[in-house]
């Protein structure tokens, strides 16, 4: 039996950022449990956006302050990121042009350098471009995206550079509560005793939760990206987009491929089952919407992809949040295939509410997680389509 002054679960990005940052706000005995390696979950198979446009302020200023981060990552963690500034195009159907508008006063409003573009722009940004469908585009010349592998060991490891222990391979199997009091963690090589206990579990949270009675109507999902080999001739690196008129996103993969993403509409499956690789199905509509987006792509050769695990809020956004019927417990939950670009700043939030008693950095209260049982899920006022979309970015 050890003990520690917070345990966190999980050795995702989200996990490592806030050991790290408990670390920097001087809790000495930071412990973070992961049961596989690092990065084993969601994290190691993210597409990695970096970019701050959101349909809403909150999950935009996550971002914005996480973009600094990742634009300073040596000096303000340690280490590398593998941040690529190589910037970010939303576009949107027609109908959206408002919501657009808005949404990108609102980002400029927060000190986020972006702005509304042109068909003409679009073109000049990403030569070859199909933009007839484009109602309204913004462009961030200072997001891009990241290795998401690479942040999170570099996080876990400057957290352990500041005293946090790390260790890999150890599950936590439950949460210990006494008289609704959080008292640690069990393991199958002991109980780890703390009076704080973060969860940050990814798609494998279940477990954890239903002991404690806790059910926030989370589901895991299985999402798929490919990735195809730029064909004869195009040689320039071209931007992030996010394309919510294809359900889609894409972006360079190495010198000279493309990753890209597409919604499929469907995903439950089993965290600890799911097939890691891409359906068939899921390679042709990539192929379809990348070539309907950039038609030189029309015959790209695909060369390789992955699936892995998110978990969905019912109203896909995350939840961080102090339990209020379990003292001593936080949560980031219910990623929602949208929480790698934001962990920064949710480590650095969840680890001001553990050390000064509230988050400092942002606003969390829409992200508490009582927000479905009080019957107010999130929903956003100038978005760009209601459908509930699982296509992680
Ligand atoms: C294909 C894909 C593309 C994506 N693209 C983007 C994108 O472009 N931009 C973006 O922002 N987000 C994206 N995401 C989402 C993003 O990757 C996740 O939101 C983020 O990585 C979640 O990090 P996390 O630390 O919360 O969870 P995870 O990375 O899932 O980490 C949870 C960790 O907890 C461990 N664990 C679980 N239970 C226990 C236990 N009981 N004891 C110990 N350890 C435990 C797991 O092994 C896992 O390592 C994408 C996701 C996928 C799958």
């Amino acid at each position: 039996m050890v003990s520690a002054d917070v345990v966190v679960v999980g050795g995702g990005v989200n996990g490592a950022s806030t050991a790290f940052h408990l670390t920097q706000l001087g809790v000495k005995n930071v412990v973070l449990l992961e049961r596989g390696t690092l990065a084993s979950g969601a994290t190691g198979k993210s597409g990695a956006l970096v970019r701050t446009h959101y349909t809403n302020e909150h999950e935009a200023r996550l971002a914005f302050e996480s973009l600094k981060v990742f634009r300073n990552f040596d000096a303000m963690v340690g280490g590398e990121c593998g941040f690529e500034a190589l910037g970010f195009l939303q576009l949107v159907p027609r109908g959206y042009e408002a919501a657009i508008r808005q949404n990108v006063e609102t980002q400029r409003r927060l000190g986020i350098k972006t702005e509304l573009v042109s068909h003409d722009d679009l073109r000049r940004i990403v030569p070859g471009i199909h933009v007839d469908d484009v109602g309204g585009a913004a462009w961030e010349p200072d997001s891009g995206f990241a290795d998401p592998n690479a942040t999170a060991f570099a996080f876990a490891e400057a957290a352990q550079r500041h005293g946090a222990r790390i260790e890999t391979g150890r599950e936590a199997t439950a949460v210990r509560v006494e008289r609704g009091r959080v008292t640690g963690v069990e393991t199958r090589a002991g109980r780890v005793d703390a009076p704080v206990v973060v969860l940050v579990p990814g798609a494998w949270a279940g477990r954890l939760l239903a002991p404690l009675g806790l059910d926030f109507g989370l589901e895991p999902f299985r999402i798929q990206v490919s990735i195809f080999r730029w064909p004869a001739g195009l040689t320039r690196r071209h931007p992030v987009v996010i394309d919510a008129i294809r359900k889609s996103w894409l972006r360079p993969e190495g010198s000279a491929s493309t990753l890209i993403g597409v919604e499929l509409g469907r995903g439950h499956a089993d965290p600890d089952t799911f097939s890691e690789s891409v359906d068939p199905d899921f390679v042709a509509q990539s192929r379809e919407c990348l070539a309907a987006r950039l038609p030189v792509f029309a015959g790209a050769t695909m060369r390789g992809g992955w699936a892995g695990m998110i978990m969905m809020s019912p109203d896909g956004r995350p939840l961080i949040d102090r339990i209020a019927s379990v003292e001593g417990l936080f949560v980031m939950l219910g990623d929602s295939g949208t929480s790698f670009k934001t962990a920064p700043a949710i480590g650095r939030c969840l680890a001001e509410w553990i050390v000064d008693g509230k988050p400092r950095l942002a606003d969390l209260t829409p992200f508490r997680s009582t927000r479905f049982a009080e019957g107010k899920p999130w929903v956003d006022e100038f978005h760009y389509g209601r459908e509930r979309l699982s296509v992680s970015r």
